[in-house]
């Protein structure tokens, strides 16, 4: 009789508060991953951050990881998972990477790449993974990527770095391998618009750096990238046009400048490169997490250092991306898609945690604005075994499943229904990070 009355009261409660939300997922919980999964996977991807290419390709990324760097658990070359990576892509017949059995592999893909010519071989990792285009973040285009399915991203940093940089290489031995490629970077930009030294005229240097951006557009650069937070706090003062030139008059010549002198004068050229990407239409990528690199500075870089510059209305016309979503602090990062020129990208996220954790990131963002959040994998020829090709797989296969199983979630807690769910993620997958490039990528 008394559990009668209880069953009752529940059925009463439950039928009243379908629309409540609840603290818990119901036991229907892996039934529904398992419904969504199937979808989401059918569901053509757009990767909004990757730098697929070749291990021995240097303009894979324009800097260089620098010598003995520490690696996260997930992406040292002995994570097990890579193994599944290699069957799932090649069809590797062994359940372990002992270096005998990892010549199959390398033999394997080389074999493969003279098979598929051309354009050919990473397209098809592409149809492997059910990723319709991927973003190229690279120094420089090679001819072995199709633009059209490899949209590029260029670096932006270099024009920080135009002065005697001696004082900035000696900062510690990271600084050493990161600087002088900057200066490669802008020797090539340079001769990319025919000129052999820096313009005499503050006036001159700014026109030489926004034909670069217009050019680089023309060859097909969709947005511009910044990962200045390997290099340099990542807090921008707002000095004005007068001090910069004057920065640039003092040290055009020569003379190393000082550290505060160098700061004020690549503070104004960020801003002016960010208000020239909403002029040009070119979105600006910037790093905002954790890096690579044993020096890697994170409160330095802590992604809210970036507020004064991305609330800053004189920059409402420019479309920010922030690369990695703050990774670590993911959670203080979703608050600044509050704006409406604000999206993250949660890359780098999905390979450095498992999928159980990233769901749980997933989930926060998807509940908070799912509108301004967008799919990447930050692919990267890690090292012999997590190459290009199964950094992909594994940043896809992560992002589906934690997709999926932070979407069973909220449906089981009564947040949002399955229909609305499958919008989500087409939209986060695909749709969001497409619209900002007003029809230029697929
Ligand atoms: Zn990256």
């Amino acid at each position: 009789m008394r559990i009668a009355i209880r069953i009752c009261f529940f059925i009463a409660i439950s039928g009243l508060c379908a629309a409540q939300a609840r603290p818990f997922p119901g036991p229907d919980v892996q039934q529904i991953y398992q419904r969504l999964l199937p979808e989401i996977e059918k569901i053509p991807a757009f990767d909004h951050h990757a730098h697929p290419g070749y291990a021995d390709d240097p303009d894979v990324d324009a800097m260089a990881a620098p010598p003995n760097a520490s690696e996260a658990m997930r992406t040292r070359d002995d994570n097990p998972e890579l193994v599944a990576a290699a069957k799932a892509l090649f069809g590797y017949p062994y359940s372990d990477l002992s270096a005998e059995h990892s010549k199959w592999l390398l033999d394997k893909k080389n074999e493969l790449k003279k098979q598929l010519k051309g354009t050919a071989y990473f397209d098809s990792i592409l149809d492997k993974i059910n990723t319709e285009s991927s973003v190229a973040n690279r120094a420089m285009m090679p001819d072995y990527l199709d633009p059209k399915r490899f949209p590029w991203v260029f670096f932006a940093d270099s024009f920080l770095w135009p002065f005697n940089n001696e004082r900035e290489t000696a900062r510690s031995p990271d600084q050493g391998v990161y600087i002088p490629l900057q200066k490669k970077m802008l020797d090539r930009w340079m001769q990319q618009e025919n000129i052999n030294k820096l313009p005499p005229t503050f006036a001159e240097y700014l026109k030489f750096i926004s034909q670069v951006l217009e050019d680089n557009s023309k060859r097909g650069g969709i947005a511009m990238k910044f990962e200045v937070a390997y290099f340099r706090p990542t807090t921008f003062s707002d000095p004005s046009h007068a001090q910069a030139e004057q920065l640039y008059q003092r040290y055009v010549g020569g003379g190393i400048p000082t550290e505060r002198d160098y700061r004020t004068f690549q503070d104004f050229i960020f801003r002016y490169l960010v208000e020239e990407g909403g002029r040009l239409h070119l979105p600006v990528h910037i790093h905002t997490a954790v890096g690579i690199g044993d020096y890697f500075n994170l409160s330095q870089s802590n992604i809210m250092n970036l507020e004064s510059v991305i609330r800053d209305p004189r920059y409402a016309a420019t479309i920010f991306v922030m690369i990695h979503g703050g990774y670590p602090l993911e959670r203080e990062a979703i608050w600044l898609a509050a704006m409406k020129n604000v999206y993250l990208d949660s890359s780098f996220g999905e390979l450095t945690q498992y999928p159980a954790a990233f769901k749980d990131t997933l989930k926060m963002w998807l509940e908070t604005f799912p509108d301004k959040i967008t799919f990447g994998t930050d692919c990267f020829p890690y090292n012999q075994v997590l190459g290009s090709e199964e950094s992909y797989w594994l940043g896809v296969r992560s992002s589906r499943t934690a997709l999926a199983a932070a979407l069973a979630e909220m449906i089981s807690e009564n947040e949002i229904t399955e229909a609305r769910a499958l919008e989500l993620a087409h939209a986060y997958l695909h749709d969001t990070a497409v619209k900002l490039y007003e029809g230029r990528v697929h």
